[in-house]
């Protein structure tokens, strides 16, 4: 079977352009737009995460301010950091980098995010909304993964979709998006985990399969049924030593040998990595949208 590339790049550059659009219209109005980050300490894939995002603020033409604090800062002191932005109404979304540093309390720090400027969308708040299917934001890996679906004419009304992974921030909320009603979901999700028995039977039967585990090419070809579309979220490093970095980036699929399989594959790099931050933009803008709206009513 012929294995398609879903090109993650051409279809975020697509989505760009309506990105764009949103925030000329904005703009037009007289509104500005400015997204926070604040980075604790200086773990570096953080910093490369903020780094990327604050770049394609500036690309965007999407204000954006980096609050660093350093590793020892205390819960209390975070806290108070949240409050003052949530309270800036210069500031219309707000993105605390995660992972945090042990002493602090993840899930606090997201529930003090006013849900109207969480852009990751990990507030309760909002996972709640997205649940029952009336969503202000939608988390970016996921909203990334559905957004390539629909754009690549991939049909998922009743299709088997198989999701190996039920994290936060992608497993679990995909699931919820894909089984709502409407276009781009309608499908019989299954999700499954490390505890999962017989998962190579349970994967065989996917019509659109996910990788979301976080290790390298854990997806095998006997693991795919033939012409499935396989969606491989992984982003791991492996050390190659005929590359000058002497590191290499791969997925969760074991890309040549499942291509003998699938119809449609999301490559590493490439796939689902440049959806995600293009999502991200996305619910800034909508921040900001909301943000004007809700003044204008009032
Ligand atoms: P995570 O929080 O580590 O979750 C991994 C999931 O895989 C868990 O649910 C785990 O099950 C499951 N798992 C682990 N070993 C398994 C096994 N042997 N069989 C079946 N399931 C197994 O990871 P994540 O945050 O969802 O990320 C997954 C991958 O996607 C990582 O490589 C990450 O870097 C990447 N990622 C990429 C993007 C992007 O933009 N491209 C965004 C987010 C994440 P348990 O729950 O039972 O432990």
């Amino acid at each position: 079977m012929s294995c398609e590339l879903i090109n993650g790049n051409s279809i975020a550059a697509e989505l760009y352009g309506e990105i764009k659009t949103r925030i000329n219209k904005l703009k037009e109005k007289g509104h500005s737009l400015c997204l926070a980050f604040v980075l604790i300490g200086n773990d570096p894939a953080s910093e490369v995460y903020v780094r990327m995002k604050d770049k394609k603020c500036a690309e965007l033409g999407i204000a954006s301010t980096t609050f660093r604090m350093p590793y020892d800062t205390t819960e209390e002191q975070l806290l108070r950091k949240i409050d003052e932005l949530n309270r800036d109404r210069n500031i219309n979304g707000m993105l605390v980098q995660l992972p945090l540093p042990k002493h602090i309390d993840e899930d606090k720090i997201i529930n003090a995010i006013d849900p109207m400027k969480d852009v990751d969308c990990f507030h309760p708040q909002n996972v709640g909304r997205m649940l029952i299917g009336n969503p202000i934001f939608l988390p970016a890996t996921p909203a990334g993964i559905q957004q390539m679906l629909i754009r690549s004419k991939i049909d998922t009304a009743g299709k088997h979709v198989v999701i190996v992974g039920r994290s936060n921030i992608v497993g679990k909320p995909l699931a919820a998006m894909l089984m709502q009603r409407g276009s781009g979901a309608d499908s019989t999700v299954t999700v499954v985990h490390s505890m999962t028995k017989r998962l190579k039977e349970i994967t065989s039967q996917a019509d659109i399969l996910v990788a979301a585990v976080g290790k390298p090419r854990f997806i095998t070809a006997d693991m795919v049924k033939e012409g499935a579309v396989v969606i491989d979220v992984g982003t791991n490093e492996i050390d190659d030593p005929t590359s000058p970095k002497g590191k290499r980036l791969v997925g969760d699929v074991d890309t040549e040998g499942v291509m003998a399989k699938a119809s449609r594959i999301t490559p590493v790099p490439g796939g689902v990595g440049p959806m995600t931050i293009c999502m991200l933009m996305s619910n800034a803008v909508t921040a900001a949208e909301q943000a004007y709206n809700n003044q204008a009513q009032k």
